[in-house]
């Protein structure tokens, strides 16, 4: 059943899913009416469509310029750099934070053959020196593992002569994982205790 693998296969591209889920998914919309198909792929291809990037942050918005970027009570003179999109809305939870970000897509890796030149540092660097209002903090919150620490100390490099006060944040975690994975307390208490590079 050559339409059955395919989609399989696709779903099994999928982060987090293995063969026995994409199974799964395959017997349920096999299961159910036509219509519930068409939404699921209407609706992704919708999000394709409609997604962009953020031209200032890099994070993704359904506007020119995103919701955190065009409101006016965020604070303009700080800046936390992440990796990817989702942990926005990590640090977006704490409340402890009411400036902007800036989303690297991902982090330097020499391993994976990730260069700084693939993700968007140049961008930050562009945008720190063309910021209407001066940046007067940055702060470093890539992920806790050897990739995060690598693009921190990269990026404090480049941006202590153009910044006065660059931070990372403070893991009460050991070094592993995503951001995303942590829960709002341990986020918030890092960012509360993140400290000069
Ligand atoms: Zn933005």
């Amino acid at each position: 059943m050559k339409s059955l693998e395919r989609l399989i296969r696709a779903f099994r591209r999928l982060p987090g899913v293995g063969p026995r889920q994409a199974e799964r998914l395959c017997a349920y919309f096999l299961r159910s009416p036509i219509g519930e198909a068409e939404e699921f792929a209407q609706a992704l291809l919708d999000m394709k469509e409609n997604i962009k990037l953020c031209p200032v942050c890099f994070a993704y918005s359904e506007q020119d310029l995103c919701a955190l970027c065009s409101d006016p009570d965020r604070n303009r003179s700080i800046i936390c750099v992440v990796e990817d999109p989702q942990d926005i809305e990590a640090i977006e939870k704490t409340k402890l934070f009411n400036g902007l970000y800036h989303v690297l897509h991902g982090a330097i890796s020499p391993m994976d053959g990730r260069s700084a030149q693939q993700i968007k540092v140049r961008e930050l660097l562009d945008r720190v020196k063309n910021a209407a209002a001066p940046v007067r903090e940055i702060i470093l919150a890539t992920d806790p593992d050897a990739e995060g620490e690598t693009t921190a100390l990269y990026l404090a490099d480049l941006l202590r002569p153009l910044v006065p006060q660059i931070t990372r944040i403070g893991y009460g975690v050991p070094l592993g994982g995503d951001l995303d994975y942590l829960d709002e307390m341990t986020l918030g208490y890092s960012l509360k205790g993140r400290t000069k590079i």
